[in-house]
């Protein structure tokens, strides 16, 4: 079976490239019926933010990832804190050294900051220059007696032979161990390990076959192997995951705004857009389509970087083969594009519907705390009506804030809607519709009220346009928006006749 793992740093929020990686793990595991594992990587202290883990897990949480060990999930591989394994990383450690692949090392910071000055004035890179590497066990014993603090180094003389790393996107990685500092540190002065020998011997203690994790980390690939090899331990998987670019070709990175997951769930993204849309960055189709390039599909089987897509098909299609190693552009547009899809998608099912009235219900009652038409089911009406035009769930009160509260008609939109027509045959419009519409006995359905509308339209002598712009400003003072009649018959008898005695005077 294979074990997967997603492994943060708790070091802020989740954004959009944890997500990715997060996502691709789930698919991987939940396609091959595995399992996997949310593992916290707080080795290094001082970066730790607090409720940076309950954030990270509510981000899953919220993007419909369920991992199946972890925080809050006990298993089998437990504890799932790296801060609670620290035993484990000494005891691999311990190995390193009896074996002679690893050597204490006492040399200050001070010491080693100093070297490093000295080669940048000589313009020179640093490379430790292994003056621990031959103390002998009695001057090791010394030192630490007298209280000398030391770290782990990995003694990078004595690795067995290397072969050419191979990663599952990035296929073989030549000359992959020329960047690699010398003499790695393993385990730091305050007996805590770093992130290279902590994620070896998780991986390795949890039984993890696949690493999948990103690209910024395929250099440290060929220490990790390094590890597993001294260690005499069989190396998982590895799939590093392309980096993900702004529009601008720039790195998205956690700096820069717009990439923390829960910004996206704050301003009304659909999650499941949000997966497919990461989903398809970076998956099969290298070429860049727009979303109308229709004939785009037809030229891979693979899914096209705009396929709607539902958590369940991902998981059906998803293919580690596919996966490119080019970089993907986030296109901002194209998560539009597959927002509206999933959003329409959602608004066609009763229950979809109800979850999206009862999500978006707070923040309509807080954008219009004076409206009286604010109830969850008066809400799955409005989305209903203002549907082919939402691309977000919080476009509703945006674009539909005439349904909620009455229209204004002083705005320069609506000066400049009135300015089309003479105010006269305005108010003999709207009262003759008032007139009809008044009637108690004509039932109050879409379609009567289209009945009399277009009826009203007709007897007037005006060009269609005409006629439904004076209504569209009368009841909305809005120029665009879903057809007139639906939204009277969304606002109901009172509602609609009050406003076309406003508008009259
Ligand atoms: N802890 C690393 C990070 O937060 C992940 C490394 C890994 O997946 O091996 O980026």
């Amino acid at each position: 079976m294979v074990l997967l793992r997603f492994a943060p740093s708790p070091t802020g929020a989740l954004h959009l490239g944890g997500l990715r990686t997060a996502l691709y793990n789930y698919l991987y595991a939940r396609k091959l019926g595995g399992r996997w594992i949310l593992r916290i990587e707080d080795t290094d202290a001082t970066r730790t933010v607090p409720g940076a883990v309950d954030g990270i897990r509510e981000a899953l949480e919220w993007a419909g990832l369920d991992y199946d060990y972890g925080p809050g999930k006990q298993g089998p591989h437990a504890p799932y804190f790296q801060s609670e394994r620290l035993d484990l990383y000494h005891h691999y450690a311990g190995k390193l050294l009896e074996s002679g692949h690893a050597y204490r090392c006492f040399c200050s910071p001070d010491t080693l900051a100093a070297k490093r000055e000295k080669l940048a004035r000589s313009g020179s890179s640093f490379t430790y220059d292994k003056t621990c590497l031959n103390l002998t066990e009695e001057e090791v014993a010394r030192r630490t007696r007298a209280g000398e603090t030391s770290i782990i180094r990995l003694n990078d003389s004595r690795l067995p032979t290397r072969p050419t790393p191979s990663d599952l996107i990035f296929k073989h990685l030549r000359d992959a161990h020329a960047s690699l500092p010398t003499d790695p540190v393993l385990l730091k002065s305050d007996l805590f390990p770093t992130y290279h020998l902590a994620s070896v011997v998780d991986d390795h203690r949890m039984g993890i076959t696949h690493v999948l994790r990103g690209e910024e980390w395929l250099p440290s690939l060929p220490l990790h192997l390094d590890l597993y090899a001294c260690l005499g331990l069989e190396p998982p998987q590895f799939a590093h995951l392309p980096l993900l670019l702004n529009l601008d070709g720039s790195k998205m990175s956690k700096r820069k705004g717009d990439v923390q997951v829960m910004d996206y769930k704050h301003r009304g993204w659909e999650p499941a857009a949000i997966l497919n849309w990461l989903a398809l960055a970076g998956w099969g189709v290298t070429h860049d389509a727009s979303p109308s390039d229709a004939s785009s599909s037809a030229k891979n089987h693979a899914p096209d970087s705009t396929t709607v897509m539902s958590l369940q098909e991902m998981i059906r299609e998803f293919d580690l083969t596919l996966l490119t190693h080019r970089r993907s552009v986030l296109d901002p547009l194209k998560l539009e594009y597959l927002n509206k899809h999933h959003l329409m998608q959602k608004i066609a099912s009763s229950d979809g519907l109800t979850e999206l009235a009862e999500r978006i219900h707070t923040h309509v009652k807080d954008a219009f705390p004076h409206s009286s038409h604010t109830s969850v089911d008066y809400i799955k009406d409005a989305i209903g009506v203002m549907q082919s035009r939402l691309i977000c769930l919080t476009d509703l009160p945006v674009q539909g804030s005439y349904l909620f509260v009455d229209p204004d008609y002083l705005t320069d939109e609506a000066c400049r809607m009135s300015k089309a027509f003479s105010h006269e045959t305005y108010d003999k419009v709207l009262l003759t519709l008032s007139e009809h519409l008044a009637d108690a006995d004509t039932p109050w359905s879409e379609s009567t009220v289209s009945a009399i509308v277009y009826d009203k339209m007709r007897e007037s002598g005006l060009k269609p346009k005409q006629y439904m712009t004076m209504l569209r400003h009368a009841v909305t003072a809005s120029e665009a928006g879903p057809g007139v009649t639906a939204i009277i018959h969304l606002l109901g008898r009172e509602r609609v006749l009050e406003r076309l005695h406003k508008a009259r005077t």
